[in-house]
C-alpha cells in the first residue's frame, strides 16, 4: 500500500495545531485551515508551505448528480480515488463520506466490498471530503465505501477535528457512524464520548446467513455484534439503529422476524427494513411486499420503533456503503 508522503493540514487537531512553530511565515488561525476549497488565502497557503504540509489531498474528477444527490469522484495524492455524497433533505444536506478506500468485508450486496480493502483513509482526507461538500452541510454520515471501525482511530480523530469549536464547529448530534459492527470496536466506541448516533448494518440473525451476506464479518458472532451496539445505546442512552435488508429465502423466514424481536424488543433499538431491488450482476432476491408488511408488522407490535425503506427509495441514507452508491450509479435516483 502506499501512502502519501507529506502530512495533512486536515489530519491536525486543534492541539497539534497550537503546537507548531509559526516562525517564518504569517500566523494564521485553526479555522482557516478549513476555507473553501476554492478560494484558500494566498496566507495560508505560505504557511502550509513553511509548515511542510498539503493544504487539501483531493482532486475531484467527476461530479454526478441525481434528483436529490450529487456524487463526488475524488482521487488522492497517490492517484486512488473515493466517493462522497451530498444528499439534500427538506431541512438540510447531508454529506455520506467514505472512511476508506475499499473494503474488506466483501458484503454480498455491495460493489466496493468486493475489489478488498486497498488502504484507509487519514483522518485529514476524511475530514476534506465534508469540507469539499460545502458549507451547507448540516448532517454528516459513514456510510460511503469502508467500514469505519476499521479505520478506528482515523475516523476518531476525523470525527474530534469536525467537531471543534475552533475549526468547523460541525453539530454535536448530526454525525452518524454506519458500521457492520466490529465487535472490539464498538467496545471502544462505547466509552468514547462523542455525542454521534450509531447505525448497525445487521441484515440477518443467525452467524450462518450473516456470514454469507457478510464474509468479512464471519470472526463476529450476531448476538455480540447485537450486544455490544445495545450496550453502546444504554451506555449513551440513545437509540441504535439496526439496518436490516430483507433478501428473499436469505433473511426474511418467519424464524428470522421472531429472532429479530427476540433480540430487539424491549432493547433501545430502532429498525430500518430495506428492501432489494435486482441489480445487474448481483444475485439476491427480492422480498415479497406481504413479508415485507409481516416484519413491519410485527416488529411494530413487539414495541419496535420500524420505518421501511427501499434501496431505491427516495430515501437513501438509511443504507450502508455501496447500496446507495450502485443505487446513484443506476436508474432510479437519476430519474
Ligand atoms: S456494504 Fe459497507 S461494509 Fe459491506 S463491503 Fe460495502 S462498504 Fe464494506
Amino acid at each position: 500500500m502506499t501512502q502519501p508522503t507529506r502530512p495533512l493540514a486536515l489530519s491536525l487537531t486543534a492541539a497539534q495545531f497550537d503546537s507548531l512553530p509559526m516562525t517564518g511565515t504569517r500566523p494564521i488561525a485553526y479555522r482557516d485551515l478549513f476555507a473553501s476549497h476554492a478560494d484558500l488565502p494566498q496566507a495560508t497557503r505560505r504557511w502550509a508551505q513553511a509548515q511542510g504540509l498539503d493544504l487539501r489531498a483531493l482532486t475531484l474528477r467527476s461530479r454526478e448528480r441525481g434528483a436529490r444527490s450529487q456524487k463526488f469522484l475524488f482521487a488522492l495524492r497517490e492517484g486512488l480515488a473515493v466517493e462522497s455524497v451530498l444528499i439534500r433533505r427538506h431541512d438540510g444536506y447531508t454529506a455520506c463520506i467514505s472512511s476508506q478506500v475499499g473494503c474488506a468485508f466483501a458484503c454480498r450486496f455491495c460493489a466496493s466490498g468486493q475489489a478488498g480493502l486497498k488502504r484507509n483513509l487519514e483522518a485529514g482526507e476524511i475530514v476534506e471530503q465534508v469540507a469539499r461538500l460545502g458549507p451547507k452541510v448540516n448532517r454528516i454520515v459513514f456510510m460511503g465505501i469502508g467500514e469505519p471501525l476499521n479505520n478506528y482511530d482515523n475516523v476518531l480523530k476525523a470525527i474530534r477535528i469536525l467537531r471543534d469549536r475552533r475549526g468547523l464547529n460541525f453539530p454535536t448530534t448530526g454525525i452518524t457512524l454506519s458500521t457492520i459492527g466490529i465487535p472490539k470496536g464498538l467496545k471502544a466506541l462505547r466509552e468514547e464520548h462523542l455525542g454521534i448516533n450509531l447505525t448497525i448494518s445487521l441484515h440477518a440473525t443467525t452467524d450462518e446467513s450473516r456470514a454469507a451476506l457478510i464474509p468479512g464479518s464471519r470472526k463476529h458472532p450476531v448476538r455480540e455484534v447485537v450486544e455490544r451496539a445495545l450496550s453502546w445505546a444504554e451506555r449513551h442512552n440513545r437509540d441504535v439503529t439496526f439496518v436490516y435488508l430483507l433478501l428473499a429465502g436469505i433473511n426474511d423466514s418467519r424464524a428470522d422476524l421472531e429472532r429479530l424481536v427476540a433480540m430487539l424488543g424491549g432493547q433501545r433499538a430502532r429498525i430500518n427494513l430495506m428492501r432489494w431491488n435486482p441489480v445487474d450482476g448481483i444475485k439476491l432476491g427480492r422480498t415479497e411486499d406481504r413479508t415485507l408488511l409481516a416484519f413491519r408488522e410485527r416488529l411494530a407490535r413487539a414495541g419496535i420503533p420500524v420505518v421501511v425503506r427501499d434501496t431505491q427509495g427516495r430515501d437513501i441514507t438509511a443504507a450502508c456503503g455501496q447500496l446507495w452508491l450502485r443505487d446513484l450509479n443506476g436508474r432510479a435516483l437519476a430519474a
